[in-house]
């Protein structure tokens, strides 16, 4: 299943839209959580991150969809959108449920800012991705990225891009 860096909340928006009604017919239940996927995929499209389609976590240009930061869905602001190639996304979604994240009722704290250099992006971004490389909480990062504005986030989606490409494709030279 590609792009699904919140599948992991599933459950709790099946729950959620399905309060007061038995569990008695699964194949209406997966049609309208499809109706839902799909509304929610269109909102996420309807108003893309500024910048080329660039992985902001590797610099990727395969495979990019649009990904939330906070893993939820739903929240569509342009805080919470970042494009990410699949690989990334599917990691990020795997970091935060380690980390009881991206839940419905997880609440954050307001980041005061954003990464203000290359380097404050990348430490978020392992952290975020769970790289060893990232030495921030895992909730901190998902702040830190929301905060950067997105056109600020596209300018470090290129340099990232530049370096990789300099660099070729050596995994072990590119800390991202
Ligand atoms: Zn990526």
């Amino acid at each position: 299943m590609p792009f699904r860096l919140s599948s992991f909340d599933d459950a709790g928006r099946e729950i959620a839209s399905h309060k007061g009604n038995p569990a008695n017919n699964r194949g209406r239940k997966e049609e309208n959580r499809d109706v839902t996927d799909r509304a929610l995929r269109y909102r996420a499209h309807a108003n893309a991150p500024p910048g080329p389609r660039i992985c902001g976590l590797c610099g990727s240009t395969r495979n990019i969809d649009i990904g939330h930061i906070n893993g939820h869905e739903e929240d569509n602001s342009a805080a919470n959108k970042l494009y990410m190639c699949r690989s990334c996304n599917v990691r990020c979604g795997n970091t935060l449920r380690r980390a009881g994240l991206g839940r419905l009722t997880q609440q954050y704290n307001p980041a005061p800012e954003g990464a203000p250099n290359l380097g404050a992006w990348v430490n978020a971004v392992l952290s975020i991705k769970g790289d060893s490389g990232g030495n921030m909480p895992v909730a901190e990062a998902v702040d830190v990225i929301r905060a950067t504005p997105p056109s600020k986030r596209s300018s470090f989606a290129r340099e990232i891009w530049a370096i990789r490409r300099r660099r070729g494709t050596d995994r072990s030279a590119v800390p991202f």
